[in-house]
């Protein structure tokens, strides 16, 4: 019997631990295919081109929206980020489940195209851990730090648009539950083929 894979979308605040948490899942899941985003914010230290994102610069990344070539795309931080249709389709070609990161709307965007999609929001424990996290990562400035905490409130009011909810108090925990969610959903009985 074969199944074909998920598309599994997660969205998380940034700080809410989803890097730790994916680290896990993927270890444990070794089928999971990753889309690798589009996006012109500015390359982080170690972070590369093609492994991390496909970084862009603005007006590439806009001429290529104009002609079709996102599947989704979103402004998020105030820069762009978006799944290449080649890239989505890519992944889809393997036959694994495919795991999409993305924001808020780019969830919202997702599901227009693939109502099947399961989708997953992280929640921090708390928004002063959130804060703290942020500060502890050391990648952004005060402004940044200000802005995607206020961007992490407004996301976390559409969390009951998901599918499922994990809070990500233990990161154990935590994964342990997305790797529940993805089994179970396999089972659903209308992904499971007939005999
Ligand atoms: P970061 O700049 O920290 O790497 O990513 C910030 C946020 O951008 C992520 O948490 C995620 O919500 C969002 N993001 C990353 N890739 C995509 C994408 O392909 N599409 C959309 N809509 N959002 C993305």
């Amino acid at each position: 019997m074969t199944q074909p894979g998920l598309i599994v979308v997660i969205s998380a605040p940034s700080g809410a631990g989803k890097l730790t948490l994916l680290t896990k899942v993927r270890e444990a899941c070794r089928d999971l295919s990753s889309t690798v985003s589009a996006t012109t914010r500015p390359k982080r230290q170690g972070e590369v081109d093609g492994k991390h994102y496909h970084f862009l610069d603005r007006s590439e990344f806009e001429r290529r929206v104009a002609v079709g070539e996102f599947a989704e795309w979103a402004e998020v931080h105030g820069n762009l980020y978006g799944t290449l249709r080649s890239e989505l389709d890519r992944c889809l070609r393997s036959g694994h489940d495919v795991l999409l990161e993305l924001d808020v709307q780019g969830m919202r965007n997702l599901r227009r195209l693939y109502p099947d999609a399961v989708t997953i929001f992280l929640m921090p424990p708390s928004l002063e851990e959130l804060e703290r996290r942020l500060r502890k990562r050391g990648t952004d400035g005060a402004a940044e730090i200000a802005l995607r905490l206020r961007n992490a409130q407004e996301e976390m009011l559409a969390r009951n648009e998901f599918d499922y909810i994990i809070v990500n108090e233990v990161v154990e925990r935590a994964a342990g539950d997305m790797i529940a969610i993805m089994r179970a959903e396999h089972c659903r009985s209308h992904r499971v083929a007939p005999i």
